[in-house]
Parts: structure tokens; C-alpha cells; sequence
């Protein structure tokens, strides 16, 4: 297979295809607005079954939930409470699939401990519970077991494994396992898989307005490409509405009554150095709402999440201070060492798209499973909201199937055979791995950290060292990365702007507790030659970047989400959104003007 760069040639490319459906090349089969976890999804499935696919985002890859999500690839353990064994198990076989076909560079086994306060009637209970977990998982493969299964562990046991865990917190615990994700890493992944195929990728290309026929059917979308501002027509037999927290916004551009009602719900995660919590596994601890997380990554922690109710920006949501309080207190209950706002380097909010019940009036016809809603309010348009990460290859099947409807039977999905780029051959750079990193002088966290972010794409990157050896050297200002991952992210993942590439290429914005600030100016030296920049462009790009980072920390010092909003939006895009619709400003609330739903409980 062909792997194709996303590069600002391939991007201008892909608009030119686009606006061509207008005039001589007739129309796309499948267009999707929304280039998250679900819409990127929906553009391989659409194009490897042989449909031309055309995918477009307002803003980066993956610059939506699915940048900010827990960034794990889980059955979701609360589901079992729920007795959704169905959808434990769907989820466990998506998680399986991807660590052991289709992303194993980026998708890795993490254990967590539950802490058990009882020792006999607990440990019955989450005992069995676990065991299912591990039960469904095995049924639902088919094939050998991608991840070892649970145990159940002494005090002595535990404190072994978690050092910093406070003696009173538990009696014992069980140990199980799942698995993470770098999130934006594997959006940019399957958009780059689909680009191979021969999709039709834009980013910063917003959608504006649906074509309709007179009889209201879906022909079409007028989109703008934010990096010149032009304004360009595409003609499309499907269009497929993936915009997360931003659907109703969008689906209200067909003119009709129908389509799902989404509500955003808010949930942060705090980052803590690794080295401040002594711990070899993850733990799950249950709060008053749902659960909470403390994740070990390679060089720190992430501990989360939240859930409250939120009406503001959805392009910004941010950590108030009374959200990272929260999150303290809640991990503090079971530390031995208590975290507290110093030890925090980093923070993230992400919204979640919380469904409502049933579909609005005029909305023909929809395919409902608890998790996610497929749903056509007029003939050409299809939306799909809900869901989560894991799931997102049968999100994005469940779309194109609920588009193409008969055509379905005869071009049936054929993701779950499809690895994404960077996973073919990937045991063979494994087994290279010594040599290459002895040959480039690197450490074997160094080459663990590059084979997990490249797979076997990692060639890419030691050709271009081999033409600049000094792209093998970390930055001086953020020595997780090297020259040569900052360079690939423009030459090879598509990132255009600063702002791409400390926020989702490295996740440099939450890694260091400047932000990534201190790293700017040699960024901008690695990338602004091959983005062709100018000293005017180079500068306003580290103005914009600098104003977001303050804008951000001053709204982590807000107690609430209007306040953190204000002072958040005092920073401007590098390329601001444009109104939708009837939209004034982008922070217009979600929701139906009927007011909110109830939050239906999250199952991370
Ligand atoms: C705090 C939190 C933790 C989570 N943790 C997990 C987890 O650990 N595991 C898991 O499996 N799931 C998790 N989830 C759920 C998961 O992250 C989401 O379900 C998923 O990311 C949603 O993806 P999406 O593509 O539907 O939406 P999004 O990622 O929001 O994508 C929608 C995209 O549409 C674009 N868009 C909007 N309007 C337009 C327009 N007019 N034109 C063009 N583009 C437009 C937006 O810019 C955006 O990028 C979590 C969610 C949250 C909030």
C-alpha cells in the first residue's frame, strides 16, 4: 500500500477535487463534515469499500472531543453495573481489533488497579465483574487473547505494584487491564490511512450551508477554506454529518425540522509529573457521579475526569479552577503523597456529545443503539452523533451502511481488515529497533516513544535524518521530542499552523507546564521554511500561540465556566471559525431552545 503525506500540496489537492465535483468530475459519493474520531472513521469505511470520499474540518484534525477524551480504548467497566453486556462487548472487540491488527503502534495495554474497601462481599462482587470483562473480551475476539487477564492482589500485593497508595484506602485490589490511545494521533492516523486510499482530506475548511433541492433532499454543501477565506461549492450524493457537540448547529443548515439533539457535557483531566506519584499501574476509583482515572503515560499522569453540564464556547472549553480542584481532591482521597496545584503541569476539557432521547420531528428514519444514533432528517443527509472513541470504527460503519442503504449489501465495510498506516510491518521494525537506535544514537525510551508514535512509518523519519543528521537531537526546550517529529508533522501528518503542532502532532500544550512556549522559537525555525513563511507570518504565529497559553492559564485561575470562558476568548484563533446558520457568535449555546436534557452517566 501507497502511504500518502498529508502535506499543504496534498491539502490544496484536495480542495481542487472537491470544488471539480462542482464543474466537470460529477459529484462525491460520500462527503463527511468533521474530521474527529467519528467523521475520520466514516472516510475510511467510505472509501475503502470503493465510494469517493471527500472529509473536511473547521479547525485541525481532531481539534474537537477527540483531542481531549480519557484516551482509552475500553469495554467501559461501568457498562457491566449496567448490565450492557452487549456493549461492553462490542467495545472489547473494537479494543482488541486495534491492539492487535489495526493501530498495535499506537494503541497499548495499560493495567489498572480497582482498590477494594471490603474484603469479602467486594471482592466477590468486583471480582465477578472483572472476570466478565475478561470473559466477554476473550468471546468476542475469537482469536488468542490480546490482553492478559485479571488477578486479584494482597494489600502487600497492591502496595507493591502502587507504592503511593495510602495504606487505608484498600484492603486489596483487583488488577485488570485495558488500553490507550494518543487520541489526536489516532484521528490524524486514520485521515492519513483514508488519504492512502484516496480520499479527499481538507482541514481549516469549514462547512457553511447544505444545497437542497426544492423538495428540501441534500445535494451538496458550500465550504470555505478558512486558510484564504474562498468560498467553494461541492457536489455530493451523501452527506454525512459527524460534528460532535457542534450537530445540531450544523444539521440545522438542511433547513429541516429533524436530525438528534446534542448536548455537551464538560470533563477535564489534570497532567502530574510521573515521578510525583510512585505507581506501576493505572488505578480506577469510583466518585459520587462515575469514576475516576489516574493514567500512567511514559513521563506523567493523567487523572480525570468530570462531568458537568455546559453551555458555553464549544471551540474553547478549559479547566476552571474549581474543575482541577475537584479532580485533586478526588485522587488525594486515596494518595499516600497528596497532588496539589503546583504538581499540576497540564490540563484539558473536552465535551461530550450527550445524546437526547429520540430524534426531532421530521427525522425519517434512525438507527438507535444506547451509545450512538444514526439518523437521515432528509434524503442526502445522514448525521451520527454519540458514541466514544473506541468505538468508532462501527460508529463509522453503522454511517456509511445508514447512507448507501442497498448499495450496503453488495459494498459491505471491510475495516476491520484494514490496519492503518504505520501498523503494516510494524514486527519488523520492532525487531530492527536495537539497530536503528544504536545507529541513531538514541536510548530505548527514546526508540519505544518513536516506534509507538510511527509504527513502521518510522523510515520516514530516519530518511529525512539521513539527509539532516541534526533532526536525530531532541529539542532544547522540549527533549521529549526530536527535530524530525516537528519537521514530519507538517511534511507528512498535515499540520499547517504552531498552534497543530503543539496542540495534537506532540501534545506539547499540556506535556510541559510552559505549554510548549520555551520550544516555540525553534519550532518555527523547523517548520515556517517548508510552510513558506514569511517573518510577519513566522511572528504572528508565535503571538497567537503565546496569547492562547496565557489565555489558558488565566482561565484555569476562573472558578467558573462563564468566567473561564471570557477570559479564554480573549485569544483569537489563528483561523477563527466563521458563524453557522443563524449563529451570532461561536460560543452560542447547544441544545434544544427547550432547554437541557438530563446527562446520561458517562462510562469511561
Ligand atoms: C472528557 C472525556 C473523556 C472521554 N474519554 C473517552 C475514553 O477514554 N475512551 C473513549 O472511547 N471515549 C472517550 N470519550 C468519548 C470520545 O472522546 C468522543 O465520543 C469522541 O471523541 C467524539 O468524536 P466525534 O468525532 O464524534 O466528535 P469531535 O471529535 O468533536 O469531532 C467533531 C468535529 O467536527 C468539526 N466541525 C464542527 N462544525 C463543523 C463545520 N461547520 N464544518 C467542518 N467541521 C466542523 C469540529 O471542529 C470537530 O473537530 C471521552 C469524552 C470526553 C469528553
Amino acid at each position: 500500500m501507497r502511504t500518502a503525506p498529508l502535506t499543504v500540496q496534498a491539502r490544496q489537492d484536495a480542495l481542487d477535487a472537491l470544488r471539480r465535483t462542482d464543474e466537470r468530475d460529477g459529484e462525491l459519493d460520500v462527503l463527511v463534515i468533521g474530521g474527529g474520531v467519528t467523521g475520520a472513521g466514516i472516510a475510511l469505511d467510505a472509501v475503502t469499500r470503493g465510494l469517493s470520499t471527500g472529509i473536511v474540518e473547521a479547525q485541525d484534525w481532531a481539534s474537537g472531543t477527540s483531542s481531549r477524551s480519557s484516551k482509552l480504548v475500553h469495554g467501559g467497566l461501568r457498562y457491566l453495573q449496567m448490565l450492557d453486556f452487549h456493549l461492553v462487548r462490542e467495545a472489547l472487540t473494537e479494543r482488541d481489533l486495534l491492539i492487535t491488527r489495526l493501530a498495535p503502534h499506537l494503541v497499548k495495554p495499560v493495567s489498572f488497579l480497582y482498590p477494594l474497601e471490603n474484603r469479602v462481599w467486594e471482592r466477590a462482587y468486583v471480582g465477578a465483574g472483572v472476570a466478565l470483562y475478561d470473559t466477554l473480551a476473550s468471546v468476542s475476539g475469537g482469536r488468542r487473547r490480546a490482553m492478559p487477564i485479571h488477578r486479584h492482589l494482597t494489600r502487600k500485593g497492591m502496595e507493591r505494584l502502587f507504592p503511593d497508595l495510602r495504606h487505608d484506602a484498600a484492603v486489596g485490589a483487583v488488577r485488570y487491564w485495558d488500553a490507550s490511545v494518543d487520541d489526536a494521533r489516532l484521528v490524524e492516523t486514520l485521515v492519513r490511512t483514508a488519504v492512502s486510499y484516496g480520499a479527499h482530506a481538507a482541514s481549516r475548511t469549514q462547512l457553511v450551508r447544505l444545497h437542497t433541492t426544492s423538495g428540501g433532499a441534500v445535494t451538496g454543501a458550500e465550504l470555505v477554506d478558512l486558510e484564504t477565506g474562498e468560498h467553494f461549492d461541492v457536489r455530493a450524493r451523501n452527506v454525512i454529518n459527524a460534528t460532535g457537540v457542534w450537530t445540531e448547529k450544523t444539521e440545522a443548515l438542511a433547513e429541516t425540522e429533524g436530525g438528534l439533539r446534542v448536548l455537551a457535557s464538560k470533563g477535564i483531566h489534570i497532567v502530574v509529573p510521573r515521578k510525583r506519584i510512585e505507581g506501576n499501574t493505572g488505578l480506577i476509583l469510583q466518585t459520587e457521579k462515575s469514576v475516576l482515572f489516574i493514567i500512567p503515560w511514559s513521563r506523567y499522569w493523567v487523572i480525570g475526569t468530570t462531568d458537568t453540564p455546559y453551555e458555553q464556547d464549544l471551540t474553547h472549553p478549559v479547566a476552571t479552577s474549581a474543575d482541577i480542584d475537584y479532580v485533586i481532591e478526588h485522587a488525594n482521597q486515596v494518595l499516600a503523597r497528596p497532588i496539589s496545584r503546583e504538581d499540576v503541569i497540564g490540563t484539558w476539557a473536552g465535551l461530550r456529545p450527550l445524546l437526547q432521547p429520540g430524534t426531532k420531528e421530521g427525522t425519517s428514519s434512525a438507527k438507535v443503539s444506547r451509545e450512538h444514533t444514526v439518523a437521515s432528517p432528509t434524503p442526502g443527509l445522514t448525521v451520527i452523533a454519540g458514541g466514544k472513541l473506541t468505538t468508532y470504527r462501527v460508529m463509522a460503519k453503522d454511517a456509511v451502511d445508514f447512507a448507501i442503504g442497498s448499495r450496503a449489501t453488495t459494498l459491505p465495510s471491510i475495516t476491520d481488515d484494514v490496519p492503518l498506516v504505520g501498523a503494516e510491518g510494524l514486527r519488523v521494525v520492532q525487531r530492527q529497533a536495537r539497530a536503528i537506535a544504536a545507529r541513531y544514537g538514541w536510548d530505548r525510551p527514546r526508540m519505544d516513544h518513536l516506534l509507538h508514535r510511527y509504527g513502521s512509518l518510522l523510515h520516514e523519519l530516519t530518511d529525512m535524518i539521513d539527509e539532516r543528521p541534526e533532526l536525530a537531537e531532541p529539542l532544547r526546550n522540549a527533549p521529549a521530542y526530536i527535530g524530525a517529529e516537528v519537521l514530519y508533522a507538517v511534511t507528512h501528518e498535515g499540520a499547517l499552523h504552531l498552534d497543530d503542532v503543539l496542540m495534537h502532532r506532540t501534545r506539547l500544550n499540556y506535556e510541559q507546564a510552559d505549554k510548549g512556549v520555551g520550544a516555540l522559537e525553534e519550532i518555527a525555525d523547523l517548520i515556517g521554511p517548508v510552510l513558506g513563511w514569511d517573518d510577519a507570518t513566522r511572528e504572528r504565529e508565535i503571538a497567537a500561540y503565546r496569547a492562547r497559553a496565557a489565555a489558558e492559564d488565566a482561565a484555569a485561575a476562573e472558578a467558573d465556566d462563564e468566567s473561564a470562558e471570557r477570559v479564554r476568548l480573549a485569544a483569537e484563533d489563528i483561523t477563527p471559525l466563521l458563524p453557522v446558520g443563524g449563529e451570532v457568535d461561536p460560543g452560542t449555546k447547544p441544545g434544544s431552545p427547550s432547554g437541557r436534557g438530563t446527562a446520561a452517566p458517562y462510562g469511561t
